[in-house]
């Protein structure tokens, strides 16, 4: 029987062991953490279920949907994202709705600058490319204090790679419910992603090892250490920061992380529906607040919220910046081969949210 290791039990790492198991391979999933299941994991507050900010699934893809009913059955929720703008003391809809303009006491000049904005196409930076698409005002109100709080930078100028998916940009029209093709959804089990996590763990085939943080690499092997021992396998599956498997040769990948603080309230309801999270788009040092029972389905008088806060205590977001893009695929192209992969959000050093590091897999594994 081939032989896989896995290094990291993330959401990406659970779905490599799972596709694996499923194709016949044994393999020895090795998580850094003393528990599974990464930033996914449901923990508890005050008797409420949580995770460190929303997981909910976003896909336009009814397949990834379907993977993810089958295994954890699902909950699709609706949602629309609200944002507060201080200088106006208002919410207004996220991604920006044309039907808010004319709630805003600015709006003759918003609508001004709308009807003069330049070419998104020829943005040389995430500034730029949001003035041409917005104008100034908007830009303003939005994205560039949120910009700058959450990736902790004095200027958007130097954001330089930014490759939008169509989710956050411009200014949409029209009704402001989901689209119906999109998926909304969480799980239903008040375990959250756990009862996926743990499936994946114990599929057949498979050893799961936590608290085994792995630092050292043989990639010609391929092998890694696991106290004194090297163990081999036919296939290396990396999902973490492809710095740490290369024992940081070009520098430490920068990344920004967030504190998280979770807070009960004596009221069984605050975000109005379908809102399940708020951003903050000011000088708050907050860039979200959570409401978790609307994603959970958790009953109580109470509800949680969670606020995050930009940190660098953790390394959680890849840098949309070209400089640090070049040096991950730097090591990204060293690690991979025919015997080694490096996927999911830290593999590839790249935002990838449930959906797209579950298709990642479910393309990959299929040329294997
Ligand atoms: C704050 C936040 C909120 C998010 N919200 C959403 C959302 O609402 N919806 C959505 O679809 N996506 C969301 N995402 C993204 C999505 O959850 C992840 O991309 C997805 O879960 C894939 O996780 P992963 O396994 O690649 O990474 P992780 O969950 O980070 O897992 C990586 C694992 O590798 C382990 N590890 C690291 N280094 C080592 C090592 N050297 N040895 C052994 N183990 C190691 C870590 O302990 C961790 O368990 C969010 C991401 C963040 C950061």
């Amino acid at each position: 029987m081939k032989k896989a290791i896995v290094v990291g039990g993330g959401m990406t790492g659970c779905t490599w062991a799972h596709l694996l198991s499923e194709k016949g391979w044994e393999v020895l999933l090795l998580e850094g953490d003393k528990i599974l299941g990464g930033g996914c994991r449901t923990m508890h507050y005050g008797g409420h279920p949580y995770t460190f900010g929303p997981r909910h699934l976003f896909t336009d893809k009814a397949h990834i949907f379907e993977y993810y009913d089958k295994y954890v059955p699902q909950r699709r929720l609706a949602h629309y994202l609200l944002t507060y703008v201080e200088r106006d003391q208002e919410f207004y809809s996220y991604p920006i709705h044309h039907d808010d303009i004319a709630r805003m006491p600015d709006r003759d000049e918003v609508q001004a600058q709308l009807d003069n904005r330049g070419d998104p196409g020829a943005a040389k930076n995430f500034e730029e490319y949001w003035i041409n698409s917005v104008g100034e005002i908007l830009y303003d109100k939005f994205v560039r204090h949120y910009s700058k709080k959450m990736w902790q930078i004095e200027e958007n100028t130097v954001l330089d790679d930014f490759k939008f998916d169509g989710k956050g940009v411009g200014l949409s029209e029209g009704s402001h419910e989901v689209r119906p093709d999109i998926f909304i959804s969480y799980p239903i089990s008040l375990g959250g992603w756990d009862d996926y996590v743990d499936m994946c763990a114990s599929a057949e085939n498979v050893e799961a090892r936590t608290g085994v943080f792995v630092s050292e690499f043989d990639l010609n092997k391929p092998a890694v250490k696991v106290g004194e021992d090297w163990l081999e396998c036919d296939l290396l599956v990396s999902t973490i920061s492809p710095d740490i498997v290369l024992r940081h040769a070009y520098g430490e990948l920068n990344y920004i992380g967030r504190d998280f603080i979770p807070i009960v309230l004596p009221c069984k309801q605050v975000i109005p529906d379908p809102t399940f999270f708020l951003h903050y788009a000011g000088q708050e040092t907050y860039t979200r607040i959570v409401e978790y029972k609307k994603l959970t389905g958790y009953q109580s008088e109470q509800t949680l919220i969670g606020l995050e806060i930009p940190s660098t205590r953790n390394k959680l977001y890849p840098y949309p910046i070209k400089a640090e893009q070049a040096r991950a695929q730097k090591y990204i192209d060293e690690i991979r081969s025919d015997k080694v992969l490096s996927v999911g959000r830290l593999g590839n050093y790249r935002y990838m949210d449930i959906g797209l590091v579950t298709d990642e897999a479910l393309q990959k594994i299929d040329e294997i």
